[in-house]
């Protein structure tokens, strides 16, 4: 591997995605365009400077074409940018700045969107209010390609390569073609972000919450990963490179070895087969969980169609993304959560205008006030549950109202098949995803309404302590062992039970070796991970038993320190590997 010569530098983020990788930086979007920089322009230049931005207002224009021919449902929305760019109040009006001021085209150009979306935000029809974003969508885009800045088209890349980035989009993430990209680094993003649950599911080493990662890393450079420690090296020493290798081959002889029981059953010491299932994003990673042992599909995130595409998808195509999912899975079950859009995805050909997305019209509460969109999902499970086993699940439940009125929603997506004839599952189980506060606290209404609780400890943790998920400055709020969590966790298990309904657990903290004699000990029935953590967490499973892990349980819920919770944790996470290694 070609080196230059720099100093080593360490970088610490959070670790995303397991696994180590080394190999060369590919930046794929730098600091934006921040400083625009104003020049005199001679008098015999101005042509030569506007013609320059007519060039770059082309550039975007052809640009815009191409993804009208490939996206033709956002066309509307792209013409609308297109016609923009031949608006003469904005068209000409750069080239009349360059001209009577002698300036030049960066410079025109912030002035007279500056001025323009001053001007629309001023005003009162909401239509006109949105207009000042187009304005800014269009005219960064031309200042990009003024300044030379490409914007990189992740599914484009086709060299081995590392991607450091200041943020990836979970629908950017998704892009990554596997054969090339190594592993990704980003500034910003937290552990359980959307971000790097994708990541996870395409088992690529990815580290996050980096903070200056794109400062200080340039293209070519030469980094690794260790997403198992949450570090990135920089320029490392020929000596550093070896050790990491060494740290690889182990880290991967680990895996392999976890993997080969990945198929036998989670029995505990005591006799209990508990369920481990996997989360997809993609319908093609339905294979991933068998795979890795899954015994279904726990969360289905169903988001990623309306996300990546450039409009909202037909029932036709959702119907064979989750038939296809559902074939293949069965008689294993296949948990479909209904959308979860808005929060950290927005959909890419209508980016969310809330001020806080996570906290506004997101999952269920769009579904409530979308009800086309929401039928035309219902209708496409609903079609699908006759080829296998399905269940539904809505997300960011907070009132047993919701579940009511997606149940009226529902039926009236049923009813319309029968008129149809069209075959589906009658007696279809709906379950809800305990994530908000309140339903923890209310789940013993809601189980009135609920078939079964999966939690979702994502997006509970991140509304327990108002910590943006995703956002690497409130990372060290994101305690899943605070006696918060493991109180409430407690309390949703223990109505469950009493309600006589199953309870399962979704989001990444389940996912993590560490935390499974706790969790198995305050009562959860059913787990559901990213596909690649399913072996340890069987492995887990195997070695312990169910009381063993409730005794446990009742210790840690009596300690109030976090510290003194981890340390726990830790030690008999070491002895349940110690004793099973000196077993084998
Ligand atoms: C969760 O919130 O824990 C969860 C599983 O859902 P998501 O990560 O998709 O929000
Ligand atoms: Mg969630």
């Amino acid at each position: 591997m070609k080196q230059k010569q720099q100093k080593e530098i360490i970088l610490k983020g959070i670790p995303a995605s397991s696994g180590i990788c080394a190999g060369a930086a590919y930046i794929v979007d730098k600091e934006g365009v921040k400083v625009v920089k104003k020049y005199v322009v001679t008098e015999q230049n101005i042509k030569k400077e506007i013609n320059r931005f007519k060039t770059a207002v082309k550039k975007v224009q052809n640009n815009l074409k191409e993804i009208i021919e490939d996206n033709l449902e956002s066309a509307d929305i792209i013409e609308t940018h297109i016609a923009l760019l031949n608006d003469k109040e904005f068209y000409n009006k750069v080239a009349e700045i360059i001209e009577k001021k002698q300036v030049n085209a960066e410079w025109a150009l912030k002035k007279v969107t500056a001025d323009l979306t001053a001007k629309f935000k001023s005003m009162e029809a909401s239509y006109l209010k949105d207009r000042a974003e187009d304005i800014i969508h269009i005219s960064d885009k031309i200042m990009k390609s003024l300044i030379g800045i490409e914007t990189v088209n992740i599914k484009t890349i086709d060299k081995r390569v590392i991607l450091v980035a200041r943020d990836l989009s979970p629908a950017e993430v998704s892009q990554i073609q596997l054969e090339f990209i190594k592993g990704f680094i980003t500034d910003g993003g937290g552990k359980t972000s959307h971000t790097g649950i994708v990541a996870r599911n395409l088992q690529i080493p990815a580290v996050l919450g980096l903070k200056n990662a794109t400062r200080i890393i340039n293209n070519e450079d030469i980094i690794i990963i260790d997403g198992n420690e949450g570090q990135v090296i920089v320029s490392p020493s020929d000596n550093t490179l070896a050790v990491y290798e060494e740290k690889k081959e182990k880290y991967e002889n680990f895996k392999a070895a976890i993997s080969r029981k990945a198929k036998l059953p989670a029995q505990t010491k005591d006799g209990f087969i508990i369920h481990v299932l996997g989360n997809i994003e993609l319908s093609e990673e339905v294979v991933s969980v068998i795979d890795h042992g899954g015994s279904g599909i726990g969360l289905f995130r169903t988001e990623f169609e309306y996300i990546s595409g450039s409009g909202f998808p037909t029932e036709a195509r959702l119907f064979e993304k989750y038939k296809g999912v559902i074939e293949v899975m069965s008689p294993h079950p296949v948990t479909i959560r209904t959308l979860d859009i808005n929060g950290d995805k927005a959909f890419n050909f209508m980016p969310s205008k809330e001020a806080n997305p996570a906290l506004g019209l997101r999952a269920v509460r769009y579904c409530l006030a979308k009800p086309d969109i929401f039928i035309t999902q219902l209708r496409a499970i609903l079609r699908a549950s006759a080829f296998g086993n399905v269940k539904i699940m809505l997300p960011m439940i907070a009132n047993k109202f919701e579940i009511i009125k997606a149940k009226e929603l529902l039926y009236q997506a049923a009813l319309s098949l029968e008129k149809e004839n069209i075959d589906f599952k009658k007696d279809i189980e709906i379950g809800i995803m305990i994530e908000v506060p309140a339903a923890v606290i209310t789940a013993d209404l809601l189980a009135e309404e609920a078939d079964f609780f999966s939690i979702g400890t994502n997006d509970l943790i991140q509304y327990v302590f108002a910590a943006d998920r995703g956002n690497a400055e409130v990372s060290h709020l994101f305690e899943p062992l605070h006696p918060a969590i493991l109180r409430m966790i407690k309390h949703t298990c223990d109505i469950a039970e009493y309600k006589g309904i199953s309870v399962a657990i979704c989001g990444e903290m389940g996912s993590d070796p560490l935390n499974l004699p706790i969790l198995l000990g305050l009562g959860i029935k059913e787990f559901s991970m990213n596909p690649q953590s399913i072996p340890h967490i069987k492995e887990m499973l195997r070695n312990i038993s169910v009381e063993d892990a409730k005794n446990f349980a009742n210790k840690i819920l009596k300690y109030t320190d976090i510290t003194k919770i981890t340390e726990a944790a830790q030690k008999k996470y070491e002895q349940l590997t110690k004793k099973n290694n000196s077993a084998s």
